[in-house]
């Protein structure tokens, strides 16, 4: 269960332009620190035998390949995940997957472990960046990792502790209302159902109060 008070920044209130990751006037990002901390995750793995496989294999990284990936997080390890399994005859045979440290010792190794779609939360401020098609594409996007995770986990039988369940929403103070209820509003008029999102119920703080010690989960403003 997750729960969130703080605001999406408002682009238009930022004081300094935003940092594009892709700018060119920007220094290299470098190697990542060559010895991080471990997070709890990480020593929970510590004989798993792939996480020095580029320092213990035998086999010397190939001088070719038709596709080379750059980092062992959750990027790299399902981008060659996707490719390998790609039915596409054009997908790439030969993919190498290049990792400075431990395989998953960037931020996938060390997160808060959710995987929670923004329902709606975020509309307004995406609307206001990329515009409401393109927002709408972001919020469709993160449900449906949501659903291939769960999918991924059951296929392959991943042991961990997935839960997939409904969340709350706990909105704390009246300016994060305003701006939850505005997006919920927005967003279900342009892409909602009659009865307003779906998967979302909205719950009053006497319903929320409830809902929560019956243990029924649900979302609410
Ligand atoms: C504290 C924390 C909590 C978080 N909580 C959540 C959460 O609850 N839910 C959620 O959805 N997201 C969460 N995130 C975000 C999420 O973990 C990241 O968005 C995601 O893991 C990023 O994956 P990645 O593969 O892009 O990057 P990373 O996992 O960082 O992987 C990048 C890899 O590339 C390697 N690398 C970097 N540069 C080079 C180079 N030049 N050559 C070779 N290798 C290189 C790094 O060593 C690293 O292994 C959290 C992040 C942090 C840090």
């Amino acid at each position: 269960m997750s729960s969130s008070c703080n605001l999406i920044p408002d682009p238009h209130k930022r004081s300094t332009p935003p940092i594009h990751p892709l700018d060119p006037k920007l220094p290299p990002p470098g190697l990542p620190v060559s010895k991080p901390c471990l997070s709890i995750w990480q020593r929970t793995t510590r004989t798993n035998p792939l996480l020095n496989h580029n320092s213990v294999s035998t086999t010397a990284v190939p001088s070719t390949a038709d596709a080379v990936i750059i980092g062992s997080g959750l990027s790299g390890t399902l981008t060659a995940y996707e490719l390998l399994n790609s039915s596409s005859p054009n997908a790439p045979k030969a993919v190498v997957v290049l990792e400075a440290r431990e395989a998953c010792s960037g931020a996938t190794g060390r997160n808060a472990g959710h995987c929670r779609p923004d329902a709606f939360r975020g509309f307004m401020a995406f609307s206001r960046i990329h515009g409401e098609e393109q927002a709408h594409k972001i919020l469709q996007h993160e449900k449906l990792v949501l659903e291939l995770l769960n999918a991924f986990i059951k296929e392959k039988n991943v042991e961990c502790d997935w839960d997939y369940c409904k969340t709350f929403d706990v909105v704390m103070g009246k300016d994060f209302k305003d701006y939850v209820e505005k997006s919920f509003e927005d967003y279900a008029a342009k892409h909602g159902t009659k009865d307003g999102i779906e998967g979302v119920r909205v719950l009053n703080e006497e319903e929320a109060k409830k809902a929560r010690s019956n243990h029924l989960l649900s979302s609410h403003l």
